[in-house]
């Protein structure tokens, strides 16, 4: 406080004015900082989503990727707690029998909380929300807590693509008492309660979207509380049916009319005619099949409450503990396929983090730059610049085109293996395939690796020589085996490092409050971390 003369230069003011001035000027700036698009006040915050198998489950491996973590300039690391096979990576008293293996007898989250901290680094606790593993001990005890499908089967029961099966047990988030309130909260409970750390991370927050849109959740309890929550039909005399007066010449204009939507025989129908009644029904009789908003708008509800539930138990007893969120990149799209409404969260979620990866667009990396800013700044809208938004990139995506050919060439050689010896046109085929991928690939692993470039080009051309009629299983073999080795340790410099810097920049247009990088993992893999450093120095 004895600063005011230098601030006013030599002359002497009032005790009263200085305070007036003091107070208008403390009164604004903070609507400045918030307000200004291009404020400089304000410090872009640097984090990272990191997985403990990637680090290890000992003090050595901890301390040296805090260390990483710190000559990236890294201020917050957020760390998966609770994996999507429901596994954890806390010393779990509430659930021992959900600890992740091989983490029984090393507390990770204590331990990388009390490292992180000496460095003065933020933790954020990384949950996997709705998504469990098949094996998971919350399904193995609990499988009535599953989703449904109109069929009566678990996600596991779908495929990923065509074939690909599909190991995870989604939850379902509104059965009460269930996985929420009996599961999911006191997790994230004794992790608020037991460790100190900075904030608390949703994720998967939402209904399963790859498999089976709009396929979850039919189960008896959300079979009967849908029609509850639209009022589909009254609980007393819920037998009686009113016919609607068209009053109206349009259709849909007589919905107010107390049209009563759900049929008569819903008690004897089975699940699978009572899910397609919500998905393909009529409010109005003779109007449109709309009854799915409905269906739409109930799974909104339920994320939310849940949302909104696990901030109210957070607050009760650590009022001053954090809740942040990985979400979708648009929270309309997502409010109508995931239930992840996430614009109108704003009351139980302090910092947003939003998946805007390049996996979610389907252009080229140019494009993606431009998309990337533009989305951003409609995600600062949605929320309304009302709380810190972090643009999350994923690294491994930025690399479409530099992977390509690795996945070309393994994709083709599995196809090669399956084929009859006799099939000389179809090898013929796939040889020139592999062939030509390798040419792209060849050029960069020369620039960066030129043994392992002359090494698998050997592979190669055991493999594609004489249109492929000379290439034994073992060949093939050992060129799978080379692909899978080199797509996880691609010589550094092999995937640019300006993609990264290039996206970072882009994000950076529409003046996020901080950046978010997929993943620490992925940034070793990819030898990334000193570009990284480049990127976020201060
Ligand atoms: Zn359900």
């Amino acid at each position: 406080m004895h600063c005011p003369t230098r601030m006013f230069g030599r002359r002497i003011i009032s005790l009263t004015t200085f305070f007036a001035i003091a107070v208008g000027v403390w009164s604004l700036l903070p609507r400045t900082a918030a307000g200004n698009k291009n404020s400089q006040q304000k410090q872009e915050v640097h984090a990272v989503w990191a997985h403990p198998p990637q680090i290890g489950a000992n003090i050595e491996g901890v301390r040296k990727f805090v260390e990483q973590c710190k000559r990236a300039n890294i201020d917050t690391i957020v760390i998966l707690s609770k994996g999507a096979h429901g596994e954890l990576y806390w010393k779990s008293k509430q659930f021992p029998q959900a600890i992740a293996k091989g983490f029984e007898n090393f507390d990770f989250l204590e331990n990388i909380t009390r490292e992180a901290h000496a460095q003065g680094i933020k933790i954020d606790a990384w949950f996997c929300d709705f998504i469990e593993g098949r094996d998971g001990a919350a399904y193995r005890e609990h499988p009535e807590w599953a989703q449904l499908n109109p069929n009566g089967g678990t996600t596991a029961t779908e495929k990923l693509g065509h074939t690909r099966p599909y190991d995870y047990v989604w939850m379902c988030p509104a059965q009460r008492p269930g996985y929420v309130d009996q599961w999911l909260i006191p997790m994230f409970e004794e992790v608020a309660k037991n460790y100190p750390v900075d904030s608390l991370h949703h994720d998967y927050v939402r209904y399963p979207g790859d498999v089976g849109p709009d396929s979850y959740c039919f189960c008896d309890y959300c079979l009967n509380d849908i029609p509850k929550y639209a009022m589909l039909r009254y609980q007393t005399r819920p037998t009686e049916r009113y016919r609607v007066k068209f009053a109206q010449p349009r259709i849909e204009a007589n919905w107010w009319s107390d049209p009563t939507m759900l049929p008569g025989d819903w008690d004897q129908m089975d699940r699978r005619e009572k899910a397609d009644f919500l998905l393909n029904g009529r409010t109005v009789p003779g109007g449109p099949p709309d009854l799915r908003y409905f269906f739409y708008d109930y799974r909104v509800h339920q994320i939310k409450t849940f949302v909104r539930q696990l901030a109210d138990h957070i607050r009760r007893d650590k009022p001053k503990m954090q809740i942040s969120a990985a979400i979708f990149k648009n929270p309309v799209l997502s409010g109508r396929f995931i239930g992840q409404r996430w614009n109108e969260w704003n009351s139980w979620i302090d910092i947003y983090m939003p998946m805007t990866y390049r996996s979610h667009f389907a252009g080229s990396f140019e494009s993606y730059l431009d998309h990337l800013t533009e989305t951003t700044e409609r995600q600062l809208e949605w929320v309304a610049r009302e709380r810190p938004v972090y643009a999350g990139i994923a690294s491994t995506y930025l690399y479409r085109e530099e992977l390509q050919p690795i996945d070309e060439i393994r994709d083709r050689v599995n196809e090669m293996k399956e084929l009859p010896p006799g099939d000389l046109l179809n090898r013929a085929a796939k040889a020139r395939a592999i062939k030509a991928a390798f040419d792209l690939l060849s050029k960069r692993l020369k620039e960066f690796a030129p043994e392992v470039e002359r090494d698998t080009g050997a592979l190669i051309t055991s493999v594609t020589a004489n249109d492929g009629q000379n290439a034994t299983t073992a060949d093939l073999e050992n060129l799978a085996r080379r692909m899978s080795k080199l797509r996880g340790d691609l010589p550094a410099g092999y995937f640019p490092p300006e993609k990264l810097l290039q996206s970072i920049e882009a994000a950076r247009k529409a003046n996020p409050d901080g950046i978010v990088i997929f993943s620490a993992g992925n940034l070793s893999v990819e030898k990334l971390w000193p570009a990284l450093e480049t990127a976020f120095k201060r």
